[in-house]
């Protein structure tokens, strides 16, 4: 019986890729931890880590690591400001005067292999990789000196699309960050509440028009400080769009948390 469990544990675990396990049962003792050893998602070696992919991959994945704290852009080193020329100059949000700007945090180019990981996780159940891409995030962020907001929202799918998809990745990456941040998850105070032809699929001049009035929130925010969760940042109409219906409602703050930052706007 206990081996049928364990079988059934070790099954789970493959499945869902969780990293750590805890139990009491299996004539394992109480807290103890496994690692299990499974194949990297990008070069099949065996994965030494706790983490779906293998350390070298880990390791050679694009990381942006410097960017416009306002855009995500990438942004040189020898400025003095944290904030990019353009952005400078026309920010992209506009603000009350009792807001504030707030910071985009991105980890990665969204560039080879990342585009690659991005689709797995997005279209074939990987959901693993949304694990890993969260704790990147939440890592970077402990790295920060920023203020932590109050709730983390994904940006939310349409109804339709989550029901064809059957998960929302951003939901599943903001997930692991508040595992690691310990920061409440808001799933339900914010919809999408029309359906948008993907922005991938349109040129740049039409994603703004696209994504206006997408979003609708059940509540006024009452001067929350907010992050938005999301996977990729193209021209970034859609986080925007939906940072300022949040900041429209109340937010005093709306911070923006993606994976991948595209390098052109
Ligand atoms: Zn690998
Ligand atoms: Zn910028």
């Amino acid at each position: 019986m206990a081996r049928i469990i364990t079988q059934h544990a070790y099954l789970l675990l493959w499945q869902q890729g969780f990293l750590l396990f805890h139990t009491g049962i299996a004539n394992l003792s109480p807290m103890k931890t496994l690692h299990l050893s499974r194949p990297c998602i990008l070069c099949d070696d065996a994965c030494q880590s706790a983490h779906c992919l293998c350390d070298a991959c880990l390791k050679e994945l694009p990381y942006l690591s410097s960017a416009c704290a306002s855009c995500g852009l990438p942004i040189e080193t020898s400025t003095h400001s944290d904030i990019c020329g353009a952005c400078l100059a026309s920010p992209p949000l506009r603000l009350k005067p009792d807001q504030q700007q707030g910071k985009c945090i991105s980890v990665l180019h969204y560039d080879s292999p990342v585009d690659y990981l991005i689709k797995r996780m997005k279209y074939h159940n990987q959901l693993s990789i949304a694990q890993l891409l969260g704790q990147l995030i939440a890592n970077k962020i402990k790295q920060t000196a920023y203020p932590l907001p109050s709730e983390i929202i994904p940006v939310p799918l349409h109804t339709r699309r989550l029901q064809q998809r059957g998960y929302n990745q951003a939901a599943e990456i903001a997930k692991a960050i508040t595992q690691v941040l310990d920061i409440p998850l808001n799933l339900h105070i914010c919809k999408r509440v029309k359906s948008t032809t993907p922005q991938f699929d349109l040129p740049a001049s039409e994603r703004v028009s696209n994504i206006k009035n997408a979003f609708a929130l059940s509540t006024q925010l009452q001067s929350k400080h907010l992050a938005l969760v999301d996977d990729v940042m193209t021209t970034g109409s859609t986080v925007w769009e939906l940072a300022s219906t949040l900041l429209q409602a109340g937010a005093i703050q709306v911070d923006i948390w993606v994976c991948a930052r595209a390098s052109t706007n």
